[in-house]
């Protein structure tokens, strides 16, 4: 009855690492291609919008949403939408969406799709745009164009016996968004001519390799490529919902609370009836409960709805006075678990533990069990007792381990402040030892009198 809540918050506040990057990667100039191609490659997680320091969002009105499409070599994946992804001026909801992106089929090998503009076009730059988690996210293709005049050509079918360059295609550039930094988030590849021109044609080649050689699965993820005209100076670009937040305080004004719903628009109006009365009362609540000497909890906390896709399968995490909310598990679990998972997370504001970073001669980090019993005790024995989410039969609690983290832990710190805590401090002194980094397991022989063994085995044979 357990196994849910630890997969819930496997992280706690201070063991999670951002991973936030925005990179520029390369660089590259292909002299022996053309002497004035340039690509330029980047890499962002910073949302799911495409945002580059550089490279601009995908075009809305570039000449690849009316360009015909064909794959002329290779085997897409059958869950892939196909070509369609590619002009349709739309990016992926989430960063591993099949069905709204252009891949080949795992243990292909690769393969080429071919695009007709419909007219021969002066072109300045083509632009390419994937996003995956892992090594579905870089890119690496070679890139061609032809005017169609070659003698015998056909631009939606390619000789495999033959090299592009034999069958009217010209090499333009060489593209590879790799980096030691770790395949996965959102790349994006350009390839300009320093002249403002990569030449006049109608029809392109992209040659799509494999980004991993051991790995059947490493072939992009694409899902824009847009050819943008010389003669267009600004193109219109796909544009990022304005974010949507609001904020409010408590009574007294000491706390300030905003909660951004940006990423669940579907779930402002349960944030604001629901949810937002749960943080008026409990976060001031929760910072009563848990004060210690020279302390002050912070005064102002974000709430954040993220993609689920961003959240790794976590449904919420906290970090400094930031609580992040996986968007797609709050929506399952508004009617059910999702206050209580928010009560949860403003524990680990209000605990501030600073974790390893504090750990030196006498400062151990405080154990995991801790780090979360205390915040499932508020959840599941003050906040929300009706539940009864916490509460183990006596067979379970006869193969439970107190130390066993979340619901388990809480339980037991539960009875203890039930059987052993005639004055009502424990609590305070547990948080305040482990906020300190004092905690050691001494301290519930300080605290009850009794070893932390023999508190384990009378809770476990109550
Ligand atoms: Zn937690």
């Amino acid at each position: 009855m357990i196994t849910t809540s630890s997969s819930l918050h496997p992280w706690s506040s201070h063991q999670f690492a951002a991973t936030v990057f925005s990179t520029c990667i390369a660089m590259i100039l292909a002299p022996s291609l053309a002497a004035q191609v340039r690509v330029d490659a980047e890499q962002s997680n910073e949302s799911q919008f495409f945002e580059f320091e550089r490279i601009q969002r995908p075009a809305v009105n570039d000449l690849g949403m009316k360009a015909k499409w064909a794959v002329v070599r290779g085997r897409l994946d059958g869950n892939s939408i196909g070509t369609p992804a590619l002009g349709d001026g739309k990016i992926p909801q989430t960063e591993d969406s099949p069905r709204e992106n252009c891949f080949f089929a795992a243990g292909s090998g690769g393969g080429c799709l071919a695009a007709d503009l419909g007219a021969t076009q002066d072109i300045a730059e083509v632009v390419t745009y994937s996003w995956h988690p892992s090594s579905r996210a870089p890119q690496r293709f070679t890139l061609y164009a032809a005017t169609g005049e070659h003698e015998g050509f056909v631009w939606d079918r390619l000789d495999n016996d033959r090299s592009p360059e034999q069958q009217g295609w010209k090499r333009i550039a060489d593209v590879d968004t790799r980096t030691r930094r770790g395949a996965g988030g959102q790349h994006a590849s350009r390839v300009t001519d320093e002249s403002g021109s990569l030449g006049t044609y109608r029809y392109w080649l992209v040659e799509v390799q494999p980004t991993a050689a051991n790995d059947p699965f490493a072939h992009t993820f694409l899902c824009e490529i847009d050819f943008i005209a010389k003669s267009v100076d600004l193109p219109e670009r796909i544009v990022a919902p304005e974010r949507q937040s609001f904020a409010f305080s408590s009574s007294d004004g000491q706390y300030q609370y905003v909660i951004d719903v940006t990423a669940a628009p579907e779930l402002a109006d349960w944030t604001e009836t629901e949810l937002k009365p749960v943080i008026l009362e409990w976060y001031p609540r929760i910072v009563a409960m848990l004060p210690s000497e020279g302390f002050t909890a912070p005064t102002k906390v974000t709430f954040r709805y993220q993609p689920s896709a961003k959240m790794e399968g976590i449904p919420a995490y906290a970090q400094g006075g930031t609580i992040s909310l996986n968007a797609g598990w709050m929506n399952r679990e508004k009617n059910r678990e999702a206050r209580g998972a928010v009560v949860h997370e403003m524990v680990h504001v209000v605990q501030s533990y600073q974790g390893r970073r504090n750990r030196g001669a006498r400062r151990e980090p405080t154990p995991g069990w801790i780090v979360e019993g205390i915040p499932d005790y508020i959840r599941w024995f003050l906040y929300e007792p009706q539940s009864k989410g916490a509460v183990l039969s006596k067979e379970a609690l006869s193969k439970a381990k107190h130390d066993a983290s979340y619901r388990v832990s809480a339980n037991f710190i539960d009875w203890v402040i039930r059987t052993h805590d005639p004055y009502g401090t424990l609590l305070t002194k547990l948080n305040a030892a482990a906020r300190e980094g004092r905690y050691s397991n001494e301290i519930w022989q300080e605290l009850t009198g009794k070893s932390e063994d023999e508190l384990a085995s009378q809770w476990k044979s109550q």
